[in-house]
């Protein structure tokens, strides 16, 4: 292989060199010649590190262009109701498959920013939790926490199973993980943020948001939004909508402004159905990102919850978003091809 590349380097050079000596003479002539023989042998070896980008994707079988399942979580507590609360031991089960099957989390923020920096072969799932209650984060005295919240699960299975990252998105409102005194707010949403949780917007009462005035719609997000950077320096790049409802005007949820906070968000939630498109492909709408609710194969989740869709994600892995270890391309079965978001168009690696 080394041989061909260099007798194909010299030729590239020698043209390049007779065009250049025919159109100029003197001094210029090497200094130009030497340009271009630079100029070949950089594109000798960007074509050859493209090259092997490309085996590695191949070997991967990448497909950067895949579903990505987005997991809407709520509360993790032992005997729930009938609904979407999991039990430690069901939320911890999920956990186990997931890293099992080769899923590795990012966030959401990473995701709709199109920052997926996971090993080649491996496929992200996006963990959510709404509402921001207690049994999802509890710090005890020492700033640790308990175990049996969904963060502690959550750093106890990646300890368990390298490589499975620790993170996840937490979509809060007032009720700040049960936290009355600013102090204790700040302390807990410190914690996420210096432990890599990524902290997104889900309004700040958790109204219904379907017919309401745009007034009021912006009113909601933007509370919800001053509520966090209030305390702490962080502003939230997410929102999801409480019910997953939209407003009149879905745009309303992504940008806008009240009381002198304003938000420009780069990606709003939903509470259904499917898996989420990759953010590479033109099917990507970040007005309206699906989500899949946690459960087993009952009643309506015998097809649109967690369970099934991890089967279906399974069993149809052309589908599914697998990556190729580089963050810096986009690479896909080149049959898919014109399914490439045009921003992304410059990164893509087709095999
Ligand atoms: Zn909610």
């Amino acid at each position: 292989m080394g041989r061909f590349r260099a007798v194909g380097v010299g030729v590239a050079s020698l043209s390049v060199a007779a065009l250049s000596a025919a159109c100029m003479s003197g001094g210029d002539k090497d200094a130009k010649v030497d340009a271009a023989r630079a100029k070949a042998s950089n594109m000798a070896a960007a074509a050859s590190e493209k090259k092997a980008e490309t085996q590695v994707a191949a070997k991967a079988k990448a497909n950067e262009l895949g579903q990505i399942p987005v997991i809407m979580y709520h509360r993790i507590i032992k005997n729930p109701p009938p609904g979407d609360d999991r039990t430690p031991e069901q939320f911890r089960a999920e956990l186990e498959r997931l890293a099992k099957e080769d899923y590795v989390p990012i966030t959401a923020a990473e995701y709709v920013t199109g920052k997926i920096g996971i090993p080649a072969g491996k496929h992200p799932v996006v963990l959510t939790f709404d509402d921001s209650s207690p049994s999802q984060l509890t710090l005890d005295g020492m700033g640790n926490p308990m175990p049996d919240t969904a963060v502690g699960i959550l750093m106890d299975v990646a300890k368990k199973h390298p490589g499975f990252r620790p993170v996840a998105t937490f979509y809060v409102i007032r009720d700040l993980f049960g936290m009355a005194k600013p102090e204790e707010q700040t302390q807990v949403l410190a914690w996420l943020k210096d432990h890599g949780f990524d902290i997104g917007n889900h309004t700040h009462d958790h109204l219904n948001l379907l017919g309401k005035p745009e007034k009021e719609v912006e009113e909601q997000i933007a509370s919800g939004q001053k509520m966090v950077t209030s305390l702490i320096k962080f502003s939230p790049v997410t929102l999801a909508l409480p019910y997953g409802n939209q407003p009149h005007n879905k745009k309303w949820a992504m940008k806008g402004s009240a009381a002198g906070t304003s938000y420009d968000f780069r990606g709003v939630f939903l509470a259904g159905y499917t898996p989420a498109p990759s953010p590479y492909t033109k099917d990507f709408d970040p007005v309206g990102i699906p989500r899949i609710r946690s459960k087993e194969k009952v009643g309506d989740c015998v097809k649109f919850c967690s369970t099934a869709w991890l089967d279906w994600l399974n069993a149809n892995a052309t589908d599914r978003f697998t990556s190729d270890g580089n963050a810096n391309t986009v690479a896909f079965p080149k049959f898919k091809a014109p399914f490439v978001a045009a921003p992304f168009a410059a990164q893509a690696l087709p095999y």
